[in-house]
């Protein structure tokens, strides 16, 4: 870290110092010295919706009140390595190696530990990829040393269900403790001891899948996965540990999971933010009638728009927020994916690659030809609401694997991108007169003086 940045990095601290000793009264004076030394038009808009959440005392502040709920260690750490190592440092390093290299640089990796579950859930590409993958140690370690260097301080695990791989992981947030690490978990394996483990450690954030209430959630996950998960919940918010909950929508569960009644229960089990996912028919298991209906997503949309407005929780839908990110952000250009074979994923729905980590580096798999064609070609869309090569564009994907020479990485039943995008065709063109409509009244609304400030 050059003698800048250091001092940034100190003046942060002691911001946040300044902060842990009275949240509540420090914050808008901590803004006020903000507003005094900086320039009026610096992050001006930044600058004005954080008074407006501080002033108006709205959900948003009641979502930076629950953090503060948290043991204090985990969200120094949370500060510190999230916000200013994985963001602030690294988005600058990430936009200089962009350029060096002239490839996507992510800001994220998404990587599968294993792909053993002990779970086997209906329309989940991860059972059918067989049981016996895994990345070492060595190889995690490897992947975050090469990131770090090209400043990507962000970490997912997925999989298989990665805390099968529990102790590992404990020892590779040890051994990064400049990282942050979010884990996809399915959350029947989080006991005391682990919680305790992520105590010790303090950058470690689970990310546990409901599908719904009991009946939803179990039909698709096995008998009992309920309870187990909202006793993992318990324990986590009995420690005061940080935690979400990431959800499939399908055309089963999207009216239970986007309801006033499930947000109320995981706000009040403790999750700090909801990441929402669109039923992906991937893998010749998949069951495309498990998609939304172009109505039920439209109905999705607008509820979660709703409730960003009212509940205390960060919510993000992966397929409906693309307008916040620029559109798709896989191929590296925010994110990719290591399978736990080490094929190097443009996406974590998207199973086609021309790299395996164990015979490149994280380097050349950015610059390999399927990645170099998610670089030349995005956005997949101009409308965000339709950002995905393989949901909304069918058409793109099998043109982009066939120019890249790139091949599946599905080791059980390898299948072409032709074939998935069959299951898609449809399903994209009953979504596109919507998606138009919805995006122009975006537009509309936008534009509009009265919701300028939106
Ligand atoms: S490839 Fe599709 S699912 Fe993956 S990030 Fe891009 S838009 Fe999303």
């Amino acid at each position: 870290m050059n003698i800048i940045n250091k001092a940034k990095d100190f003046g942060f601290a002691q911001a946040i110092k300044y902060l842990e000793k009275d949240p509540e009264a420090n914050i808008p004076k901590l803004l006020g010295l903000v507003d005094r030394f900086i320039p009026k038009d610096e992050f001006k808009a930044q600058r004005e919706a954080i008074w407006s959440v501080v002033e108006s005392k709205d959900n948003w502040y009641q979502l930076i009140m629950r953090f503060y709920e948290l043991d204090p260690g985990i969200r120094t750490t949370f500060f510190h390595n999230f916000i200013m190592n994985a963001n602030f440092f690294g988005w600058t390093d990430q936009d200089k190696n962009r350029e060096k290299y002239n490839c996507n640089i992510p800001w994220t990796i998404l990587l599968d530990p294993t792909s053993a579950c002990n779970l086997n859930c209906t329309g989940c590409w991860a059972a059918e990829y067989g049981h016996k993958l895994n990345l070492s140690y060595e190889d995690i370690d490897s992947i975050i040393e090469q990131g770090k260097d090209l400043g990507i301080y962000f970490y997912i695990y997925t999989g298989g269900e990665p805390l099968v791989r529990k102790a590992d992981l404990i020892k590779l947030c040890e051994k990064h403790s400049d990282c942050i690490f979010l884990c996809f978990t399915n959350g029947t394996l989080i006991d005391k001891e682990f919680c305790d483990n992520m105590l010790r450690v303090k950058n470690f954030v689970p990310a546990i899948s409901l599908e719904g209430f009991e009946k939803a959630n179990d039909s698709r996950r096995g008998a009992g996965t309920y309870s187990k998960v909202m006793n993992s919940m318990g324990l986590l918010k009995e420690k005061n540990l940080p935690f979400g909950v990431s959800v499939c929508y399908t055309k089963d569960n999207w009216d239970d999971v986007s309801s006033e009644e499930f947000y109320d229960k995981i706000i009040d089990m403790g999750a700090l933010f909801v990441w929402f996912f669109h039923y992906m028919p991937v893998g010749k298991g998949a069951v495309p009638e498990l998609m939304v209906t172009p109505e039920q997503r439209t109905e999705l949309y607008e509820r979660i728009k709703a409730f960003r407005k009212t509940k205390s929780i960060f919510a993000m839908d992966f397929q409906n927020d693309a307008q916040y990110v620029g559109g798709c952000i896989a191929g590296g250009r925010r994110y990719l994916h290591i399978n736990a074979a080490g094929d190097v994923d443009p996406c974590v729905f998207i199973h086609y690659s021309n790299a395996n980590i164990h015979d490149t580096t994280l380097l050349d798999a950015l610059r390999s030809p399927i990645f170099m064609e998610y670089h030349n070609r995005q956005p997949f869309n101009d409308n965000m609401l339709r950002p995905c090569p393989m949901l909304e564009n069918p058409e793109i994907l099998p043109d982009m694997v066939k120019k890249a020479g790139a091949k599946s990485t599905n080791p059980e039943a390898p299948e072409s991108a032709e074939e998935l995008c069959t299951r898609t065709t449809k399903y994209a063109k009953n979504w596109t007169p919507v998606a138009e409509q919805l995006w122009q009244d975006y537009i509309n609304c936008k534009n509009c003086s009265s919701h300028s400030a939106e």
